[in-house]
């Protein structure tokens, strides 16, 4: 298998109250083992398309590989991107937002802005980007829409309902507001220390 389900750093209960252990372990054993799944069998089909020389609808084929490949890449940093002890950006990392955005509180505003206007399904990320050398809020639509080539994730929460609806139903900003109090700022700074 090209892509594998990656285990969880934690319990699945060990994120509560902010995240229930039925929530994570729907989310991670059901909905990202669903996309690695797919990227997957997709994989295989090129595969067996090649051995045959047969004709594939590489439109579709490429549209739904990269659907379920970022999926596969956006949930890895997602389970990463939190931890039971939550924590404080290193101060590399805060000396860079504060450059950046003006403060962290800034940040956190914008941050969580993009991730409550979210249409549909989606994630806020933290980037940075490449070619300017700025850290940057982004909005991806989907897992694979509005992602800009060369920027590097540094933080990423889901927002797609099925992130939250068991927990929060409808109510995304309170899901937001716990997603703070379990971001794992020690893995969000070692990616901004390894750029
Ligand atoms: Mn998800």
């Amino acid at each position: 298998m090209a892509y594998e389900l990656p285990e969880l750093p934690y319990g699945y209960n060990e994120l509560e109250p902010a995240m229930s252990e039925k929530q994570l372990k729907i989310h991670h054993d059901k909905h990202h083992q669903g996309y690695v799944n797919k990227a997957n069998a997709l994989l295989e089909k090129l595969d067996k398309a090649r051995q045959d020389n047969s004709e594939l609808d590489m439109k579709a084929t490429l549209k739904a590989l990269s659907f379920n490949v970022a999926g596969h890449v956006l949930h890895s940093l997602f389970w990463t991107s939190m931890s039971p002890k939550g924590g404080e950006p290193s101060e590399k990392l805060l000396e860079a937002i504060n450059k950046d955005f003006g403060s962290l509180e800034r940040f956190k505003a914008e941050f969580t802005q993009a991730a409550s206007t979210v249409e549909g399904s989606g994630w806020a990320a933290l980037t940075y980007d490449d070619t300017s050398g700025k850290l940057m809020v982004m909005q991806l639509e989907k897992h694979n829409v509005n992602l800009v080539p060369a920027q590097k994730l540094l933080l990423v929460v889901d927002v797609w309902e099925h992130a939250y609806y068991l927990d929060y139903q409808n109510e995304r900003g309170k899901f937001l507001e716990s997603f703070w109090g379990i971001v794992n700022w020690e893995e969000v700074s070692k990616r901004h220390e390894a750029l």
